[in-house]
């Protein structure tokens, strides 16, 4: 919680330091407060239908209960917000759940610069630490520094790295992983692949063919498509959510880069957009700072 709540600062001060200007000197909550209210959210990257969604849920309680005091703004809003976030099944690595799968298969998807990488090094750290056996696949193999990046990770967190020359093909790498973690008897493969966003048929067929290769040696896989995005670019997260989510079927997403931005109400935002549940958050560059998103205590950081 520690992590989170400095991870959060930023966007706590965003949203609460001008919601309590906003109220100062207001006993009730009446049009110009939830108008205030309603900028504050915008500004805050929630996105617009998001934002129009609470206040609107605002409004009827207001009309319902005819007096809102001021006071009690913080907690409905902290209610309406929590709602709109997907419940996560667990909140520590050691919980983790795989269903069956063995191994658990995780692609990992996203433009580059996004913190991809590390988020699969982090990933791979927690999971190794929760006691899994972790293999990780430098798939992106149109970057050479992607691969070298994953390879240092890999040793740096002391798991094992599959990978092929620079240039080879994707699907062939994701395909060596599968079949050594099959061989070895890993709990986790974690699949890097490349991130190019400038043409969607592209990348569609790209992704596609990773996975029937994938699911040549793990029928089933991959059982978590994971898209990562950068917090602190805002409205671009969404942009780029909408792409990826049309190009493959993202099942869960790393929102990455919490800390130092106060942009963090795109968490809120992307979760109720597209319904899909942001499952890790990153809130720094060390190899500890990813934690799998609880909505509970995300929602305690903003609002303490
Ligand atoms: P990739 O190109 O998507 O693989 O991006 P990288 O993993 O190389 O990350 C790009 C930069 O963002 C690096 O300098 C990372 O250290 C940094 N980064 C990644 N995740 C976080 C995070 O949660 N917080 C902060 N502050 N920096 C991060």
């Amino acid at each position: 919680q520690q992590a989170l709540d400095t991870g959060l600062e930023k966007t706590k001060d965003n949203i609460f330091s001008r919601l309590t200007k906003a109220v100062a000197g207001k006993s009730t909550v009446d049009d110009d407060v939830l108008d205030e209210l309603e900028e504050i959210l915008v500004t805050s990257d929630v996105g617009v239908k998001t934002t129009l969604k609470i206040i609107e849920r605002i409004q009827a309680r207001v009309s319902r209960d005819k007096y809102i005091g001021t006071s009690e703004l913080n907690g409905i809003l902290r209610d309406e917000i929590q709602q709109l976030l997907a419940e996560n099944n667990s909140n520590d690595f050691q919980s983790f759940e795989y269903g069956d799968h063995k191994p658990y298969v995780i692609m990992v998807v996203g433009v580059n610069g996004v913190g991809k990488t590390t988020t699969i090094g982090k990933l791979a750290h927690q999971l190794k630490q929760a006691g899994n056996q972790v293999v990780l696949g430098a798939a992106d193999t149109f970057r050479a520094a992607a691969v070298d990046q994953i390879i240092l990770w890999g040793e740096r967190v002391k798991v094992r790295v599959v990978s092929q020359a620079m240039g080879s093909d994707p699907a062939s790498v994701a395909f060596d992983t599968l079949k050594s973690a099959v061989a070895n008897g890993d709990d986790v493969a974690i699949i890097d692949t490349a991130g190019r966003l400038h043409n969607k048929v592209g990348l569609m067929n790209e992704l596609t063919k990773i996975k029937n290769v994938m699911q040549k040696v793990v029928p089933g896989a991959p059982h978590e498509i994971l898209l990562v995005l950068d917090a602190s670019t805002g409205q671009n997260a969404i942009e780029q959510c909408k792409q990826f989510t049309e190009a493959t079927s993202v099942n869960a997403l790393a929102l990455t880069k919490l800390d130092g931005t106060a942009k963090g109400g795109v968490v809120i935002g992307i979760s109720d957009q597209f319904k899909i549940p942001v499952k890790y958050i990153g809130v720094g560059e060390g190899m500890d700072d990813l934690q799998l998103f609880d909505r509970k205590s995300f929602v305690e950081s903003l609002f303490k």
